[in-house]
C-alpha cells in the first residue's frame, strides 16, 4: 500500500514540475528578444554615447585641435598608453612655443579610467563610442590620434623678431625704473623717519660729581 502511495506523491511532484518548467518557457517564449542580431543590425544599432571605445582628439570643422603639448594627459595615465612627441616652434612674440608631433595611444593597453581626459586643460581630447576597434595584430592597436597634418606656425619675420625683441627691452627697462623708483622712495622714508627718532630722542640726564 505504501509503494502505491509513493508512487502517486511521486507522480504528482513531477507533473507540479513539469508544469512549472512549462510555465517558465512559455513566459520566456512570449517575452521581447534582447539578443543583438550583430553585425546585421551595425546601421542601426544604438550604442550609448557614453560608452568608451577609444581615446580621440578633437578636432573642429577647420581641422584644428586645442592640444598644447603639456603632457598632462601622459604624466597622469597609470599605463603609459600615451606617448607624445613635441618641438619647439618660434612664435610672432618672438618667444618659443611647445607644439604637438605626434600623438601616440596604445588602445592596446588602455583601461578607459578617463584621466587623461578629466586632466586635460583645454578639453582637447575625449572618447569615442565607436566599439568597432577589432585587429589582427597587437602593432595596430597603437593609433596616432592627430591624424590631420599639424598645421605650421607661420615663421616670424627678422622685422617681427627685431620689434618683439625691442618691446621686451622696453619692458624690463621700465621693470627696472619702477624697482629702482620704489627703493628710492622706501630709502628717503627710511630716512625721514630715523630724523624723527633722533629729534624727539630725551637728552641724557647729567649726573652730578660729587667729588669737587
Ligand atoms: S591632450 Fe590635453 S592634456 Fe594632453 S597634451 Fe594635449 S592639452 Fe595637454
Ligand atoms: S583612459 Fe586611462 S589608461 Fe586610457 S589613456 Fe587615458 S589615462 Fe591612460
Amino acid at each position: 500500500m505504501g509503494s502505491v502511495k509513493e508512487y502517486f506523491t511521486s507522480l504528482g511532484s513531477g507533473i507540479a514540475s513539469l508544469i512549472k518548467g512549462m510555465q517558465v518557457t512559455g513566459k520566456e517564449f512570449v517575452t521581447p528578444k534582447i539578443t543583438e542580431r550583430y553585425p546585421e543590425d551595425r546601421e542601426t544599432r544604438h550604442v550609448p554615447q557614453r560608452f568608451r571605445a577609444i581615446l580621440r582628439l578633437i578636432y573642429d570643422n577647420d581641422g584644428n585641435h586645442k592640444c598644447i603639448a603639456c603632457g598632462t594627459c601622459e604624466r597622469v595615465c597609470p599605463n603609459g598608453t600615451i606617448h607624445l612627441d613635441t618641438k619647439m616652434v618660434d612664435t610672432l612674440a618672438g618667444t618659443k612655443k611647445k607644439k604637438l608631433d605626434n600623438y601616440m595611444y596604445d588602445l592596446g593597453s588602455c583601461t578607459f579610467c578617463q584621466l587623461c581626459v578629466t586632466n586635460c586643460p583645454t578639453n582637447a581630447i575625449d572618447f569615442s563610442n565607436d566599439f568597432e576597434q577589432a585587429v589582427f595584430t597587437r602593432g595596430k592597436l597603437v593609433k596616432k590620434l592627430n591624424y590631420l597634418p599639424e598645421k605650421e606656425e607661420p615663421a616670424p619675420t627678422p622685422e617681427q623678431l627685431a620689434a618683439a625683441a625691442a618691446e621686451r627691452e622696453a619692458k624690463i627697462a621700465a621693470a627696472k625704473a619702477k624697482a629702482a623708483a620704489a627703493k628710492a622712495a622706501r630709502e628717503a622714508a627710511e630716512g625721514a623717519s630715523a630724523s624723527a627718532s633722533d629729534a624727539k630722542a630725551p637728552e641724557a640726564p647729567q649726573t652730578e660729581n660729587k667729588n669737587q
